[in-house]
């Protein structure tokens, strides 16, 4: 994190002391929660859990943040234009009208900083910011991402084409500013939808990805990869998955919808001899999560016997099933929309003796639950976690138990 102490939890974006003032939030809309003191929106939180978990299993008190604010190690804003000056910013919620702040509480601190000298340096190299109108000019957006444990940074120049005037010294004067800057991109995007990123990313600078850690363990993140972004509290989101797997020497264990294999390489770093095996349906992931994998191998022998599968989790288990493959440990992460019915039909055929939900919506996960008790696995506990404070947004583990 890039500020330093703690908040007294009952500060408020809006309404706290003069570092928790936002300007803007009632503009910009990201920030359901502005005006409620942090303490709150933990309690609303656990409250919203324990309602949808209620009659389901133990929820126990929510974790929260040490430091609610500052936490987007992923900050993205869009230029554009207000007359001929040129402007940019996060989008206000719901529309493309830009909020210029460069002072939100929930981004880096050094990743706001260097898309404010971007600005400034776009007006400098008189680079046009691009028309969603006309669909004239050069800058979309500019995407940063940062390794919170290594303190490396990407930018990522999202154009409408490949030719950035005076690129060379506007990379200069951009690195001699912030040497935190450890790779540069251009990604051409010619869309017309809302995607920040177009198909093509050109490495400019550097080598074309960035280094963090979780829980001692090394991830490449590239441009496209998902990766959580408060750092902090996923390092206490995996604990508790892993916590809850009580994992023992030499077990097989499965990671599905898995990422770039974040939460299995870093269960299979826990315990000696883990057999990990990752699905995922989005290859360039996967792909990433085999290189992850190979990154730490020096380090236990586990990740040597790491194998990640590209494909629909729910096709994968059916056919594990089939194969009456064994596994100890499920570890599920789906999206939203929570996982299959088929998914947990062929749970009940592989008889891991523990599950480990973690789930980003908890109306999903208690529809889930309800299917898994049918099917011989009682949940024993659920633990919320605050993963984006000042957001309505909650994640869930949960510790299950073949019956
Ligand atoms: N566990 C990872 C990723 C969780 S996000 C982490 O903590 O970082 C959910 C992941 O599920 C995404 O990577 C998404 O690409 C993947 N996904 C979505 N639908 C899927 C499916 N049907 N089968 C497998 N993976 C899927």
């Amino acid at each position: 994190m890039s500020s330093g102490k703690a908040l007294d939890p009952s500060n408020t974006i809006r309404s706290g002391n003069d570092r928790s003032r936002c300007a803007v939030s009632k503009n910009c809309g990201g920030c359901i929660y502005a005006s409620v003191p942090y303490a709150e929106q933990l309690k609303k939180k656990e409250k919203s859990v324990k309602d949808l978990l209620s009659g389901i299993c133990e929820v126990r008190p929510i974790v929260g943040a040490k430091e609610p604010l500052y936490y987007r190690n992923k900050v993205h804003w869009a230029f554009g234009h207000l007359g001929t000056h040129l402007i940019a910013g996060r989008y206000a919620e719901g529309s493309h009208r830009i909020i210029e702040n460069d002072h939100c509480l929930l981004e880096d601190k050094e990743c706001a900083k260097i898309l404010s000298d971007i600005r400034e340096l776009a007006i400098k190299f008189k680079i046009r910011s691009y028309d969603e109108r006309t669909r004239q000019g050069l800058l979309r957006r500019v995407l940063l991402r940062k390794g919170s444990t290594t303190g490396e940074i990407m930018v990522v120049l999202v154009l409408s084409s490949p030719v950035l005037p005076g690129k060379k010294g506007f990379i200069k004067s951009l690195l001699e500013k912030h040497p935190s800057i450890k790779t540069v991109l251009i990604n051409i995007n010619t869309r017309t939808d809302s995607m920040i990123l177009g198909e093509k990313t050109i490495c400019e600078f550097g080598r074309g990805f960035i280094y963090d850690e979780l829980l001692g363990v090394r991830f490449k993140i590239s441009p496209e990869s998902f990766y959580q972004i408060n750092h902090d509290q996923t390092e206490k989101l995996y604990s508790l998955a892993i916590d809850a797997a009580s994992l023992k020497k030499g077990e097989k264990i499965l990671d599905a919808y898995c990422g770039i294999g974040t939460i299995g390489l870093c269960a299979a770093s826990s315990t000696e001899g883990i057999l990990l095996t990752g699905v995922e349906l989005n290859r360039a992931a996967v792909s990433d999560a085999r290189e992850n994998a190979k990154l730490n191998a020096e380090r236990t022998s586990a990740f040597t016997k790491a194998r990640f599968i590209a494909a629909d989790a729910t096709k994968f288990m059916t056919e594990a099933a089939a194969k009456n493959e064994k596994y100890d440990v499920v570890f599920l992460d789906p999206p939203r929309a929570g996982t299959t019915q088929e998914f947990i039909t062929a749970c009940e055929k592989l008889s891991p003796e523990r599950i480990v939900y973690v789930s980003c919506d908890p109306v999903t996960l208690a529809r889930d639950l309800k299917i898994f008790k049918k099917h011989g696995y009682e949940p024993q506990y659920a633990v919320p976690v605050d993963m984006f404070p000042f957001t309505e947004h909650v994640e869930t583990v949960v510790q299950l138990m073949l019956q």
